[in-house]
């Protein structure tokens, strides 16, 4: 216990005894109160000496909390409880402190057992024993402090996650947006490197056409011409197959290029499917023959009649697989194959020939890929397989090949391919040749660069019987347009001074030249190339080499003409059952009157649609469409409009 007395510093004066005993008293009881208050304080306090910092008294709480007996703190000051690092600042501190104020202040401790606490410390000073002292009471802040300590720890942890979290994402941001450049650029890169290439093919291939358009013209024309020598006949069949051997690789190259960009779409039409075989077969059956190979189809009779689907890139896989197998056989024969396998229908094409080694099987399909065996070399390109996959994988199937080296092989392919219960009337592969236009004498102005194209152009024209006028650039064809007023105007593209992209709009706002028929001829051979034309006032648009039929067709329906057709110098005979109908037809109102008037103005297009859309209607109409459209494909439009005089409104 503390044997001191704690004494306030009160001035004594030797006043009146009683006074003087009546303030004893009270400080007495102060005092006693004071002891008894720093004694049982929970809390460490303790007394030193302000000069000296030497304990002065310590309560019970004080010697308990920091080990020290009563006798050790007795002899110690202040300083001996502070760690050394202390010190300073506690001087510091303890003559800063004023003598009329309590203070605070933040220690570090050492307690007898060395471990260092953290306290707060309110001191207040007095006069203890007549010496300048300080009271102090001690919070030992250690737990708190800690858990501040580890508080700011986390924070500043936190933050420092925070900053670098921050900075990686800023980081990762940036790294973001570079890739993302990088990635436009390259794709900036590819569009142009795109670009490039599809002006590369439209170019190269508008050279090879513009040259071939002449080559094969001409072989029509000479084709066409009567008592030709067998021997120059002959030729003229060579240069013809040469020069359509040129276009087939000038096309698929172009094909090749338009699905490697993603731009080949199919074109979906209703067609009768077992008359697209049929077409087929004629064509490689007579090639087979050629070669001494026999040739076997066979298609079973639940195929459907008219299908939905892409007929010319049908057309085009099934020519290109046979067309290899008679290629690839050398004795033997070649069969196709057309049936129900599960859903679907299955295309087969087989042969006897070569066949292929197991390490080349998947290789066919790669572009330019041919197996160099040079015994068995064929003239060919190295395209077509990977065309016809490509075709097969846009219609929805999957091209597969099985083949034994030396024995043969099997192409074949299943595609969704169903029944359309729609009549379509296809156009029948003929022998057809010769041409003849009936009706008023036409004026055509030929609006084209080159000479030899103008010249083909020319002499597949005049002897049928138009009246044939040429400009070679786009102004000349605007100065003679607006003297000569043709009918029809047959107008290239690329050319000097003005192009034909320039002259059509041009033409279009001449009010002297209403209603002149503009067919675009040109050697630029992709569809866009097509639409643009159109889009910019041209009725048609042929892509060189052109057939000369096509052009005909064109001609007569666009100028309701009729074109008479003969086959190695006999008259054209239609079928008969096309010809008569039978009985009288009757027909609703509302399409008999849709028909005439279509009739009247020579559509050709519209009629066909019509006669199919009757059908549709009704299956007792496809007799009557049949035979409609059998001479819209002849262009005999008159004889329409007879038949359909022949025909009544139904009640
Ligand atoms: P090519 O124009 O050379 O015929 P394709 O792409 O059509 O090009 O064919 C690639 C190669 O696949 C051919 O060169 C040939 O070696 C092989 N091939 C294709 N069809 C047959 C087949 N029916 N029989 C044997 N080999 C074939």
């Amino acid at each position: 216990m503390c044997n001191d007395y704690l004494i306030e510093a009160p001035e004594m004066k030797t006043t009146e005894h009683i006074e003087q005993e009546s303030t004893k008293k009270a400080f007495e009881e102060s005092e006693v109160s004071f002891k008894l208050l720093f004694e049982n304080n929970p809390l460490p306090m303790w007394v030193y000496d302000r000069e000296t910092l030497a304990f002065l008294t310590i309560n019970q709480a004080a010697i308990v909390h920091y080990g020290y007996s009563q006798e050790e703190f007795l002899s110690m000051t202040i300083k001996d409880i502070r760690p050394a690092s202390d010190i300073p600042m506690l001087e510091h501190q303890v003559y800063r402190a004023r003598p009329e104020l309590l203070n605070c202040g933040y220690w570090k401790h050492r307690k007898k057992n060395g471990a260092i606490i953290d306290v707060e410390i309110i001191t207040h000073d007095l006069i203890f024993m007549t010496r300048p002292a300080r009271l102090a009471l001690v919070y030992d802040i250690t737990e708190r402090k800690r858990a501040e300590d580890a508080l700011r720890w986390a924070h500043d942890k936190l933050e420092s996650q925070v900053a670098e979290r921050t900075a990686n994402l800023q980081a990762e941001i940036a790294e973001r947006k570079r890739t993302e450049e990088d990635l436009r650029q390259a794709k900036e890169a590819a569009e142009a490197a795109n670009r490039a290439k599809s002006e590369f093919l439209a170019n190269m291939s508008h050279e090879l056409r513009t040259p071939l358009n002449s080559i094969l013209g001409y072989a029509q024309v000479l084709k066409n011409q009567d008592e030709l020598p067998a021997k120059h006949r002959k030729a003229l069949s060579i240069i013809e197959q040469s020069g359509e051997h040129l276009l087939r690789l000038i096309n698929e190259i172009l094909d090749l290029a338009k699905v490697e960009a993603g731009a080949l779409e199919l074109r979906a039409v209703d067609f009768n499917l077992p008359r697209l075989l049929q077409s087929v077969t004629d064509i490689m059956r007579a090639r087979a023959q050629a070669k001494g190979l026999a040739f076997a189809n066979e298609w079973f009779s639940d195929i459907p009649a008219t299908v939905r689907a892409d007929e010319h890139r049908l057309r085009q896989v099934l020519v290109n697989l046979l067309d290899n197998a008679i290629k690839y056989t050398h004795e033997g024969g070649v069969a196709l194959k057309v049936g129900y396998h599960g859903p679907r229908l299955r295309f087969l094409v087989e042969d006897t020939g070569i066949g292929i080694r197991p390490e080349h099987l998947e290789t066919i399909f790669s572009i330019f890929h041919q197996v160099h065996n040079y015994t068995a070399f064929e003239d060919g390109t190295g395209l077509g397989l990977a065309i016809c996959k490509r075709l097969v994988n846009l219609m929805g199937g999957s091209l597969e090949v099985s083949s034994t080296a030396g024995e043969g092989s099997r192409f074949w392919f299943d595609l969704d391919l169903p029944a359309v219960t729609v009549l379509t009337v296809g156009s029948r592969p003929s022998s057809r040749k010769i041409f003849h236009i009936k009706g008023r004498r036409r004026k055509i102005l030929i609006a084209d660069d080159r000479e030899d194209n103008r010249g083909v152009l020319r002499d597949m024209l005049v002897p049928l019987g138009f009246e044939v006028h040429e400009a070679a650039d786009g102004a000349d064809c605007l100065r003679q347009a607006k003297v000569l007023r043709p009918d029809v105007l047959l107008l290239d593209l690329r050319m000097p001074v003005l192009g034909g992209e320039e002259v059509i709009p041009r033409v279009r706002l001449m009010p002297r030249l209403k209603g002149l028929v503009i067919i675009v001829i040109s050697a630029r051979a992709f569809e866009h190339h097509r639409e643009q034309c159109i889009e910019a006032g041209a009725d048609d648009f042929l892509s060189k080499p052109f057939c000369l039929e096509k052009l005909l067709g064109i001609l007569c329906h666009r100028l309701g003409l009729e074109l008479v057709v003969e086959a190695d110098g006999n008259e054209y005979a239609p079928r008969q059952e096309c010809e008569t109908p039978p009985e009288q037809t009757v027909l609703p109102s509302e399409q008999r009157e849709a028909l005439i008037e279509l009739a009247k103005r020579g559509d050709i297009k519209r009629l066909r649609e019509q006669a199919m859309r009757l059908v549709q209607l009704h299956q007792r109409y496809a007799p009557f469409a049949e035979a409609l459209c059998t001479l819209a494909e002849r262009f005999q439009i008159k004889k329409i409009r007879q038949l359909l005089e022949t025909t009544q409104n139904e009640p």
